[in-house]
């Protein structure tokens, strides 16, 4: 079924926070058909995790995969997690910072906790799991049998880490963030060869912004948003994460990739400014 590309992460395992469903499953997926063993996490879809699991095990890839809970938010879970990781599969080599939801509310209406638990699993979670994945790449060091980094983090942002986000401001303050602890991790650690980097996915169809997309009213509105006029798949993230986390983008260090379809290119102000 998901046929086996070059082979870039051969050796190598993956951690996919929040990789049940969506743009996780399909980022796991794709680092799959690199070779890379995967770590699927979950925090509540187990059932999902495990069909990730059982794509990635009963296809022809170089890579196994198993499923561990963690609610990312949670210290203790993530340290769980990262320890029966290692156990299993020997050692991380790269974190995938992909777990993030929305609570969306007028600035007036949104209560502490709706605020606190976006700003705990977009933003604190990608803190924890990203000082695990760093302790344990500085504690195992280089492995150049398998890739020029010693370990390698991409964090799944946003366009709203640059694009201001009326009506979502808990989650638009947690992408923004996302980039400032990404560039200040990878100023910090790019002397070990710890590769930092960020994917910020424009409209992407998933269990996330379903809304937005599921009748032709409201993909013709998302797309006014979108120059390149299509909604994304899932599939268009997990293409840039595999190659982000193999040696093809080995000079690639402390920046954001937008994968979005010229969502950033501000398209309301075409003809009109
Ligand atoms: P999704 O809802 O399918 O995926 C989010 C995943 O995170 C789910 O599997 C969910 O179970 C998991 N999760 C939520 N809370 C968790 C927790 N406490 N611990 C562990 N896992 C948890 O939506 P998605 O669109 O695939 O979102 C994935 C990431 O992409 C998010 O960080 C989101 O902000 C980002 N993103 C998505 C879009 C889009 O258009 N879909 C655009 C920009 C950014």
């Amino acid at each position: 079924m998901y046929q086996k590309f070059n082979n870039r992460l051969a050796g190598q395992t993956a951690i996919v926070t929040g990789s049940s469903s969506g743009i996780g499953s399909a980022v796991a997926l794709a680092l799959a058909k690199e070779g890379a063993n995967l770590v699927i996490n979950y925090s509540r879809d187990e059932a999902g995790a495990n069909k990730i699991v059982d794509a990635i095990n009963s296809d022809d890839l170089a890579g196994t995969a198993i499923a561990l809970h963690a609610d990312v938010s949670k210290e203790d879970q993530v340290q769980e997690m990262f320890k029966k990781s290692i156990e299993h599969f020997g050692t991380i080599d790269i974190l995938v910072n992909n777990a993030g939801l929305q609570r969306d509310f007028a600035v007036q209406d949104m209560s502490l906790a709706d605020w606190q638990m976006v700003i705990d699993i977009n933003l604190t979670g990608q803190f924890l799991c990203a000082r695990e994945a760093i302790r344990e790449f500085l504690k195992r060091g280089p492995r150049p049998e398998v890739s020029v980094a010693t370990g390698k983090i991409i964090c799944m942002s946003s366009v709203h880490e640059v694009i201001p986000w009326g009506g979502h401001v808990n989650y638009a303050a947690s992408k923004g963030g996302v980039m400032m602890l990404m560039k200040s991790m990878a100023q910090e650690l790019g002397s070990k060869k710890i590769r930092i980097n960020s994917i910020a996915p424009g409209a992407i169809k998933t269990p996330i912004n379903t809304h937005a997309w599921d009748t032709p009213a409201a993909e013709t509105e998302l797309l006014k948003l979108i120059p390149y006029n299509r909604v994304g798949e899932a599939t268009d993230i997990g293409a840039v994460a595999a190659w982000l986390a193999s040696d093809e983008s080995d000079y690639i260090h402390g920046t954001t990739i937008f994968v979005d379809g010229g969502m950033t290119l501000y398209p309301g102000f075409y003809g009109n400014g």
